[in-house]
């Protein structure tokens, strides 16, 4: 808090910018045209050649949305919505990527976003009170303030094995996929990882290869998607539809369009609970998970009855008992971890041209140069895609050199443990945001990317209107949601998992035991917390 009390900004050369955001995925694309609408001088860096973020590096086969696509765009703008088609209930990544590229267009966002721009370090100066970010070409550039845009899922992890650099073939991470289509014909191709990404392409690579090995580590509880084109007279009934979808989706938990049912799982007779679960499974999207009974993700016995009921799903969708027994987890219940949505997944292992290796019986050894090798023989391999997942939540982050006060890092400050004053600021980095952080609501994330982008430019709009340049979390603030959010964490069975929602990944050092890197409560509750700061006039940030 030192800075706070330095003059000598009054003094110090003017920054180049006012604002500079790292990122131009949907949160850094918003919040560039927000803080332009208040006249400020804003500019993002990317690293991609083009915009839309997750939606232009995740070009992988079958990469689409899990959200209904009408409940996932942009909502802040009627012409952008009377405007756009979406094509499909859960639009595929290559009609996303065009919906983004006009948003980009139509409100000229390109001549303020530095393409083939990676950040990698941010330095804030007490005294002049700007931050300094570097891009890798070596270029400065200066700000009043930061926002980092960058993803909570947007740095891929391969596995730790020996030998990855000696294979002869093609190699592919989903998170990094080419913009030229792999060709996949007549090829023997090995996918390494069955997360949401891998369940997506897998049925696809499966129809286009001559044989895929999938090998598989600790299985997921996948449930259908159950896509379905719109044509134009349901577009139409959905466009008619915006302002109660968009209400909706501010109403419930996660942003989603599927509610919660408040009956508990107990409450029903055993014929009523299966009817139930019958139609959620019927249902397109993730009613299963998220419009389930109340008490399926807190209440084991509950959770091990819906566990079941999908686990029989399983079973009558994979001819092989022995096969079906491999695809069903037996570490974690239903819901526990992020649930994948399939099409066709299950049924791609009753193919004759696929093969299903689980590595928890017999592990990878090494990648070699003809393929790989585990434990128990040699594969050979024309292509090995790694769908192995990100560094999530705060890998982005930590991949940026990033200083506060006094020097400080931002990877050091969260080394005992994440820190954060609504997953937005730190104490100690004034005048730096994070748009989808850690400690803060996804869920349907651009539901959640558009409330806080918009509170970050009301904020910065009142630091405007009052003269003000400096702003930092009070800790106590800081401390305060930090305990909030660990409240929340408290009964839910997904944080007694491993997975990226819990801050582990093996792939990455330092990522081994859980933590507390999401927040677990409701988007309401979040979005209360956030109103009452702001309508208290900030009084949990420092200002200056
Ligand atoms: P992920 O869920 O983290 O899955 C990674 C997979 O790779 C897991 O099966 C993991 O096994 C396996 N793996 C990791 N390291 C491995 C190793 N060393 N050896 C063998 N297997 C290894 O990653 P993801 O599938 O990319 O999905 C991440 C998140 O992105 C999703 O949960 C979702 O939030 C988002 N996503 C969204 C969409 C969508 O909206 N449509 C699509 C894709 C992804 P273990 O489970 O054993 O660790």
């Amino acid at each position: 808090m030192a800075a706070l009390q330095e003059t000598d900004a009054d003094h110090a050369p003017a920054p180049d910018h006012d604002v500079l955001i790292v990122g131009a995925g949907i949160s850094g694309m918003y919040q560039l045209l927000l803080l332009r609408r208040l006249g400020l001088r804003a500019r993002v860096f990317e690293a991609g050649t083009g915009v839309g973020g997750t939606w232009y590096w995740n070009r992988y086969p079958g990469a689409r949305f899990d959200s209904e696509s009408w409940s996932y765009g942009y909502s802040f703008s009627q012409e952008l919505l009377d405007e756009w088609d979406w094509t499909e209930h859960f639009s595929p990544q290559p009609v996303t990527e065009r919906y983004l590229n006009l948003v980009a267009d139509k409100f000229d966002l390109r001549r303020d976003i530095q393409f083939q721009a990676r950040v990698s370090a941010a330095h804030w100066d007490d005294d002049a009170r700007t931050w300094t970010l570097t891009l890798e070409d070596g270029s400065r550039h200066s700000a009043r303030h930061v926002v980092t845009a960058v993803g909570p899922l947007s740095t891929p992890t391969y596995p730790r094995l020996p030998g990855l650099d000696d294979f002869q073939g093609q190699s592919w991470h989903t998170g990094l996929w080419p913009k030229q289509p792999v060709d996949f014909a007549g090829k023997r191709v090995a996918v390494i990882g069955t997360g949401a990404s891998g369940v997506q392409a897998i049925p696809i690579i499966a129809g286009q290869c001559a044989h895929l090995t999938v090998f598989q580590r600790r299985p997921n509880w996948c449930t259908p998607l159950h896509n379905a084109p719109i044509d134009k007279a349901e577009m139409e009934s959905i466009r008619a539809r915006y302002p109660e979808i968009f209400e909706r989706c501010r109403e419930t938990a996660a942003c989603f369009v599927h509610t919660v049912d408040p009956r508990g799982t107990f409450e029903v007779t055993p014929e009523e609970r299966e009817a139930f679960w019958e139609r959620r499974y019927a249902e397109p999207g993730f009613g299963i998970w998220q419009g389930n009974f109340r008490d399926v993700l807190t209440d084991r016995q509950a959770n091990a009855l819906l566990s079941d009921f999908v686990a029989r799903k399983i079973r009558a969708r994979v001819t092989d008992p022995a096969v079906a027994e491999k695809l069903i987890p037996k570490d974690h219940g239903f819901g526990t971890r992020r649930v994948p949505q399939e099409t066709g997944y299950y049924e791609t292992f009753n193919r004759p041209n696929v093969e299903l290796v689980s590595i928890l019986d017999t592990p990878i050894e090494r990648i070699t140069p003809a393929g790989l090798k585990t434990t128990e023989r040699d594969y050979a391999f024309d292509i090995i895609v790694y769908a192995t997942g990100f560094d999530a939540i705060t890998g982005s982050l930590d991949r940026i050199d990033i200083r506060g006060t006094g020097g400080r890092r931002l990877k050091e400050r969260w080394k005992a443990g994440l820190e954060t004053c609504l997953g937005m600021m730190v104490d100690g980095f004034p005048n730096l945001f994070m748009v989808m952080g850690p400690h803060t609501a996804l869920g349907n994330i651009p539901r959640s990317i558009e409330y806080n982008v918009e509170w970050i430019r009301d904020l910065l709009s009142h630091m405007a209107a009052r003269d003000l340049t400096l702003v930092d979390a009070r800790p106590r603030a800081v401390r305060d949601w930090t305990a909030f959010v660990k409240r929340k964490g408290e009964g839910l069975l997904s944080n007694e998992v491993d997975s990226w929602m819990t801050g582990v990944n093996m792939n990455v050092d330092g990522k081994q035991v859980r933590t507390i890197a999401r927040y677990s409560g409701t988007a309401p509750e979040y979005r209360d917390w956030c109103d009452n700061v702001a309508a208290g006039g900030y009084r949990e940030l420092a200002m200056d």
